[in-house]
């Protein structure tokens, strides 16, 4: 008999939650099994030199590297100061790389993202943009869920509304396959707060272009 369909659903969590309680180590293990029968299942020659360490290199790099983003314990430390000079203009970090994998063909997204937020009282470190934006980007991803959640990151550790990302990218999907269409860039815009009025967005807009 066929499961139900709410029994499908109970399968699924458990799966789910099954795997969500597996450690990275026990994680790297899992997928270079499965790896290696992907590369078998293409025919390649598994005891070839050059092959046969790749299922655990792939492993290792999608748990430590390229989806280190879906561990909660990576997510990166955050020190905020106070804002002595009382400097109340908007904050611009431009040109943060974003490596992020498209989650719907498991390529590479390659691009920028600018970070803007305007303080009340206190600032972050400037490298912790780069490190949220490194932690949201390393799992698999759209990029307009992406920007959303650099953008929720942020308001939530500094506790503000005032925040705009942008992110300019490509993705390999298009560019080297389907399509084949290298060179056309994505963009993609989160903005709250007085980053809606448009005044500032204008004046963000302006900054981004400079
Ligand atoms: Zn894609």
């Amino acid at each position: 008999m066929q499961p139900s369909h709410t029994e499908l659903q109970l399968i699924e969590r458990l799966e789910e939650e099954a795997v969500q309680l597996l450690t990275p180590s026990e994680q790297i293990e899992a997928i270079a099994y499965h790896f290696g029968k992907i590369m078998q299942t293409l025919g390649l020659d598994m005891d070839n030199d050059s092959l046969k360490d790749t299922p655990m290199r792939v492993a290792k790099m999608y748990v430590n590297e390229t989806f280190m983003g879906l561990n909660p314990l990576n997510a990166p430390s955050i020190t905020l100061f106070d804002n002595d000079y009382k400097y109340n203009e908007m904050i611009l970090e431009r040109d943060i790389p974003v490596y992020s994998c498209c989650e719907h063909h498991f390529v590479p997204i390659i691009g920028k993202a600018h970070i803007a937020y305007i303080s009340q009282g206190q600032v972050i470190g400037l490298s912790k943009l780069n490190r949220i934006t490194h932690y949201c980007s390393r799992r698999p991803q759209v990029q307009e869920r992406l920007t959303i959640e650099i953008a929720e990151y942020l308001k939530q550790v500094m506790n503000i509304e005032d925040v705009a990302v942008v992110i300019k990218a490509e993705h390999l999907c298009v560019a080297s396959r389907g399509v084949n269409h290298a060179g056309c860039q994505t963009l993609t815009s989160s903005l709250h707060g007085r980053f809606l009025e448009d005044a500032k967005r204008s004046e963000l807009f302006a900054m981004l272009t400079l």
